[in-house]
């Protein structure tokens, strides 16, 4: 007979990490182990525009007595700029989710294709040398060309080339197809789960989406603010609190964790215990992974 729901273990909450199965180093087995050695209580696994890692993470929390939220960090077209929505706790199967994600799969793969043919001009890069740093049904990215760069000694590491040969005015950039955030937020919010505006304050003076576009949002179903989270601009952390106050909207921190990808360290920036409540609470059809 199933026993009761084991309580979640106290402990810092990390809502914002990325696997292999997107642009992480780690595999989803992997990164619950390093969840647990970094003493985490609660880990939320948001690959890029997958849940292709969700029941792999299942498996290895499994008797560790770590908290998982299943999520996902969905990629949304607004004008020019790339914004990003974290979303938790959906159904998986969900009909748009699966179609809607697989189409921006899709459109990154050929994306990231134009952009290797772009570069291939200059460098000595092929196709084959960016499939060699992915899986199959891995969500490309420019990372998985930041790896190929490094292997053929172009740069030294991931970051060396977002700073130089991947930068969005390095010359050799492409977008790729994304729905809008609104849409985004419906879908999710359709589907069961609950989002979480992405790091929105990395942008300095900047701001792709002003206080009007996040009220909507808000009215679709938006739950929260990454506030915390090591891109965030020191004067945009501040402004995003007003905001939140202003508008009814929750804060979130996370780390945004790529393995050894990026220098984003697990449990750098957490979430109280009190919002991830409101958000499970929130979520209308699935509840967390109680290791
Ligand atoms: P893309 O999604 O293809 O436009 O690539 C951007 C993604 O690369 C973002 O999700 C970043 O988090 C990720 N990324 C991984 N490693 C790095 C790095 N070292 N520097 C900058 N971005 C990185
Ligand atoms: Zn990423
Ligand atoms: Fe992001
Ligand atoms: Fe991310």
């Amino acid at each position: 007979m199933p026993g009761p729901t084991p309580a979640p273990l106290p402990g810092p909450i990390d809502l914002h990490t990325h696997s292999s199965v997107s642009d992480g180093t780690e595999t989803p087995s992997r990164l619950i182990r390093s969840a647990v050695d970094a003493g985490l209580g609660t880990v939320a696994l948001t690959d890029h525009d997958s849940t292709a890692g969700w029941q792999e993470a299942f498996t290895a929390a499994s008797g560790t007595g770590l908290t998982v939220i299943p999520g996902m960090e969905l990629s949304t077209n607004f004008g020019p700029a790339s914004v990003h929505v974290l979303a938790y706790l959906f159904d998986p199967l969900n009909a748009d989710v699966v179609t809607e994600t697989a189409r921006i799969r899709d459109g990154r793969l050929h994306r990231a294709e134009r952009i290797v043919e772009r570069i291939s001009a200059d460098y000595d890069l092929t196709w084959d040398d960016v499939l060699a740093e992915s899986s199959d049904g891995t969500t490309l990215g420019r990372p998985h060309i930041a790896d190929a760069l490094v292997r053929k000694g172009f740069v030294p590491n991931r970051s060396a080339a977002f700073e130089s040969i991947l930068h969005w005015r390095g010359g050799y950039y492409e977008k790729y197809y994304a729905p809008s955030p609104l849409e985004g937020v419906r879908m999710i919010v359709a589907a069961g789960g609950v989002p979480v505006l992405a790091h929105p304050a990395t942008y300095g003076k900047y701001r792709p989406m002003d206080d009007t576009v996040i009220r909507q949002l808000r009215d679709e179903g938006l739950f929260g603010l990454e506030v915390g989270h090591r891109d965030n601009t020191d004067e945009g952390k501040a402004r995003l609190r007003v905001l939140a106050a202003k508008l009814g909207l929750e804060i979130t921190g996370s780390s945004d964790y790529h393995g050894d990808g990026k220098p984003n360290r697990l449990g750098e920036n957490t979430t109280s215990p009190e919002v991830l409540e409101k958000l499970v609470a929130r979520a209308t059809d699935s509840s967390p992974f109680v290791g």
